[in-house]
């Protein structure tokens, strides 16, 4: 039997799973794809945000605005890059003038630090790109941005050097109560009893509540779509550039991200499928004209890649967090759509508290690492690092992805690290290989056959993203079963 068995490996479980990897504690993660930030935490905005949008006294503002400072001592711990570089919310009539007093005000409710109201030509001479039509601008200097996939999976990584047991390709399928404080947790595969259940299933968080019994909620899936900019242009802007925010999301901005590009995005439509990705020409139309209010001039033509990620509406239009009342041992951490990013921290922290208050006892562990080991990147190193790093590693000097210059050793990095990459996908979320220019078109087939040589499988079986998405198939199969062998026809 287990202590604490916690569903989803996004940015809200595996952030849990670390800090229950502080105490003496038998805790699993089941992920149901092959790696973990598959959901919502690989597409969003990846911004941690001040904390002035949500309405005071929701649990969102609440946990936001405490969130935020903390990702400074987490994401040096996690040898994460974060950039505090601040967000503007632009107005560009009266209306939105008075907007900005709002935010403002709701602002300094929520306790956020530092916010002023800057005129046109301050903010000008911050931006120069942005639309000559602005009015003014709220400035939220602690806003930040980060790279969200990289820090769920270095909390998983960290989570798993301490101890947490972290099972991919573990859809939990049914939770039943045992008795009386023990309770069953159902995969395909296997079967496990835990004291406590944290469900953290982000867009199903509702299905699985209703799984184990416990109080009924109803997620919606919103999505959002983006397009990704090269790094030519990362500089357009050098903050967070927002519009006002609407009823429903805090607009289409313009934003650059922690590793040189920009992006814009995201729009805001409400979806029936739980999976529905899909970026379309109408999505694409409406947020270009969204971003041109900002920034009028962008680089159209050095657009490398679009995507769409789903936020988790819940129908209290709030973060749903706290112990079941019908289903005892069972907590629930559901609708974290935006701000959940910048709420994560804080989101950890209040659920451990909930597990002190339902019993659960915590004993510090003596041996807790919060660092995790350092990533190489070589990239970003000089080149006495990198003649030292070759020198000790000569497959750090064997540049594999020419875009973004990643070198095999870090790719072997990748599969061999805790929580190790078994896709294409996972390789280019740990190591960016594949997520630059050519978007992989050079990058795959090397990568492909790295996985294929580490994880001592053959290349056919090496997938995009797990199960089902295997790569090499038709005329590509047949010539690697056959030897090479194929007929011309
Ligand atoms: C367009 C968009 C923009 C956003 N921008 C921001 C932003 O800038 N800043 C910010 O703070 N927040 C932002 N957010 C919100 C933020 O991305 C989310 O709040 C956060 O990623 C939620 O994390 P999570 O762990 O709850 O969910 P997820 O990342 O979705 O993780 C849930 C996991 O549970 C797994 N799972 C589901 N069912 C099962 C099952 N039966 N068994 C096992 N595993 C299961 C899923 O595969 C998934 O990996 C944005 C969201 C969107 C969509």
């Amino acid at each position: 039997m287990v202590d604490v068995v916690i569903i989803g490996g996004g940015v809200v479980g595996c952030m849990i799973a670390r800090e229950l990897s502080r105490y003496q504690l038998k805790t699993v993660l089941l992920e149901k794809e092959d790696d973990v930030a598959s959901g919502t935490s690989k597409a969003n905005s990846a911004i941690v945000h001040a904390g002035y949008d949500p309405k005071p006294g929701t649990l969102k503002a609440k946990l936001n605005v405490r969130g935020n400072p903390l990702f400074d001592k987490i994401c040096s711990e996690l040898d994460v890059p974060f950039k505090r570089i601040g967000s503007l919310v632009v107005s560009l009539t009266e209306e939105e003038d008075r907007v900005l007093e709002e935010l403002l005000e709701r602002g300094k409710k929520n306790g956020v630090p530092g916010l002023k109201i800057i005129n046109r030509e301050e903010l000008l001479k911050m931006e120069p790109n942005v639309n000559k039509k602005a009015r003014a601008a709220l400035y939220a200097p602690t806003a930040g941005i980060i790279c969200p996939y990289e820090l769920t999976i270095a909390l998983a990584e960290n989570a798993c050097q301490n101890g947490v047991e972290i099972k991919l390709n573990s859809k939990v399928v049914g939770i039943k109560v045992v008795n009386n404080g023990e309770l069953a947790v159902m995969t395909p595969t296997e079967t496990i009893h835990t004291r406590y259940v944290i469900n953290a299933a982000g867009l199903y968080a509702d299905e699985i509540s209703k799984m184990a019994g416990a109080e009924e909620y109803r997620i919606t899936p919103r999505k959002g779509e983006y397009l990704l900019f090269d790094k030519r242009f990362g500089n357009i802007v050098n903050r967070i550039i927002f519009p006002t925010p609407s009823k429903i999301s805090k607009g289409i901005l313009v934003c650059p991200t922690v590793d040189g590009n920009f992006f814009i995005g995201p729009n805001s439509n409400d979806v029936t499928e739980k999976d529905d990705v899909a970026v379309t020409p109408e999505g694409i139309e409406e947020i270009i004209k969204g971003a041109q209010k900002l920034v009028p001039e962008l680089p159209l033509n050095h657009v490398i890649t679009s995507f769409a990620g789903l936020r988790a509406v819940s129908d209290t239009d709030d973060f749903i967090i706290g112990a079941s009342k019908k289903v005892r041992g069972f907590i629930n951490v559901g609708g974290i759509q935006s701000p959940g990013l910048s709420a994560a921290p804080a989101i950890a922290e209040m659920v451990l508290e909930i597990l002190k208050e339902e019993g659960l006892s915590l004993k510090e562990k003596r041996d807790y690492n919060p660092e995790r080991p350092r990533v190489y990147k070589f990239r970003q190193m000089n080149n006495e690092e990198r003649r030292e790093l070759i020198r000790k590693n000569p497959a750090y000097g064997r540049v594999i992805c020419r875009c973004e210059t990643v070198t095999e050793g870090e790719i072997i990095d990748a599969i061999r690290r805790p929580v190790g990459a078994r896709s294409l996908d996972a390789v280019k979320r740990r190591t960016r290989a594949g997520m630059g220019r050519c978007q992989g078109g050079f990058c795959s087939p090397r990568v492909i056959e790295i996985l294929s040589r580490e994880l001592g499988i053959s290349p056919l079986e090496i997938t995009k993203c797990g199960c089902g998405s295997e790569i090499l198939k038709g005329r590509t199969k047949e010539f690697i079963e056959t030897g090479g062998v194929v007929d011309a026809k």
